[in-house]
């Protein structure tokens, strides 16, 4: 077996010695799976902490993809805990990458540099938020609205941090060890750089039970305001930041919701899964005749009604309906009715590769339907937010809905999610939003 030429610092050591241990690691089936991988040796207990890959399993990493999976690893030496800076050997002893590791993931370490000798310390944190708002703001984003994803996790070279500007406060997720490591002076750099009211975290999403993380939901810093709002092309939505979907709000749908505005005069528009309402209230302000809106969240709807109150728009051209979308289709197919504009926004379906093939099951399902309440010449604005589901297979799965609706549509708009969500070369995970208008023949 080979030893790894000079290790350098362990930055696990170093920099955390006296740092206290957050979040003990609960047992969990995932992380048990990691532990029992069979084929990795037994590390090195007394060696620098490191983590050596199984020959040729450097690629992905040469490439510059950030992740580096369970299987890749041919041993960890040392007895690095959970978030840890470790470096990263290749079989022959070469370095390639400082990351953070999380024995408790399949995804068992993250990179923070490509260079052996940058330091992970308060230092590469400030530059590279510091980069993540420099870009924002060369992107001249903030004429369209106060509300903006200032930190996109991998694609602004900080793996699993999510930071979401929502007016005068922020909004912080942590998905990974690494960052859960780093959590104040995150906070502290936000703090400065930022100036915000209060910041703000919902580190509760589900996926930290795969990366073995405690549930987090509560002020860090400051104090919460008793009203949230964001102003977007003028538009004021209600933003609930401790209770509402991811952050509050879904920002990277903010251009295709103003595209919608564009094309939705004199039209019947039935908005499936609207949330607190952001593409109906577009809808409605772009001169629709009618909207009706649906949603399995009464508390969205909630939020929803609140909005379409504080913009003045017209009450009487708005419906709304607490139900499930797939069963709610299927009723209003059932009655006959037909819409000029149908936009379908729906959950995550697939979070991994692992559930595309379910999930393609529902989006045919729920775009055939729609396809069929649509009347000829009609557009249907679809997408999905499933990391899972390439761009290629959403529209094969879009077109085979269409063929079995027995429509003819052609596609009018490729939509992303908005540039304060980039997308890394090397990461086209990044790339989770997808999103087509299609108009189907008249
Ligand atoms: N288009 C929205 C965001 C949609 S997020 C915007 O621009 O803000 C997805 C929404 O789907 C959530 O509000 C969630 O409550 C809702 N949802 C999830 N499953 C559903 C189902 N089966 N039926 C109806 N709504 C559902």
């Amino acid at each position: 077996m080979t030893t790894p030429k000079s290790p350098g610092q362990t930055q696990g050591k170093r920099d955390f010695r006296n740092r206290s241990r957050r979040g003990a690691r609960p047992y969990t089936e995932q992380s048990h799976t990691a532990h029992s991988e069979p084929q990795r040796s037994a590390g090195l207990a007394n060696a620098q902490p490191g983590i050596v890959l199984k020959s040729g399993r450097e690629k992905s990493l040469l490439r510059r993809h950030p992740w580096i999976f369970s299987g890749a690893i041919d041993r960890v030496d040392g007895a690095p805990d959970s978030g840890s800076t470790l470096p990263v050997y290749d079989a022959a002893g070469n370095f390639l990458v400082w990351a953070a590791y999380n024995p408790d993931s399949q995804i068992s370490a993250r990179v923070w540099s490509w260079r052996e000798d940058e330091r992970i310390n308060a230092e590469f944190f400030r530059r590279r938020i510091d980069n993540a708002l420099a870009a924002r703001s060369g992107l001249n984003l903030a004429h369209s609205s106060n509300g903006m994803r200032l930190i996109h996790a991998e694609s602004d070279g900080l793996p699993g941090l999510i930071v979401d500007r929502y007016g005068d406060m922020l909004v912080m997720q942590i998905g990974s060890a690494g960052p859960e490591r780093w959590r104040d002076t995150i906070a502290n750099i936000l703090q400065v750089s930022c100036n915000p009211v209060c910041i703000y975290e919902r580190s509760d999403s589900d996926s930290r039970a795969l990366e073995g993380l405690p549930q987090r939901n509560g002020v860090l810093r400051g104090t919460l305001p008793d009203k949230i709002e964001v102003l977007e092309y003028g538009m004021r939505f209600n933003v609930d930041v401790a209770a509402g979907q991811k952050t509050g709000f879904y920002l990277d749908q903010r251009d295709n919701r103003a595209l919608t505005e564009t094309m939705a005069r004199d039209k019947e528009v039935l908005n499936c899964f609207c949330y607190t309402g952001g593409f109906s209230l577009y809808a409605l302000r772009g001169g629709a005749k009618s909207v009706l809106s649906i949603d399995a969240s009464g508390d969205a709807l909630d939020i929803a009604a609140k909005n379409l109150t504080c913009n003045d728009l017209d009450l009487t051209r708005a419906e709304w309906q607490e139900a499930d979308v797939f069963q709610a289709l299927r009723t209003l197919r059932d009655q006959g009715r037909k819409f000029d504009l149908i936009i379908l926004d729906p959950p995550k379906f697939a979070p991994t590769a692992a559930f595309a093939e379910k999930a393609a099951r529902g989006y045919k399902d729920i775009n055939l339907l729609g396809f069929k309440l649509l009347r000829p010449g009609g557009l249907l604005c679809t997408y999905s937010c499933s990391g899972g589901i390439s761009e290629d297979l959403f529209q094969k799965i879009i077109a085979g809905a269409a063929l079995d609706a027995g429509v003819d549509a052609q596609i009018v708009h490729y939509l992303h999610a908005s540039a304060d969500h980039p997308v890394l070369l090397s990461f086209p995970e990044g790339a989770y939003l997808k999103g087509l208008v299609l108009r189907v023949a008249g």
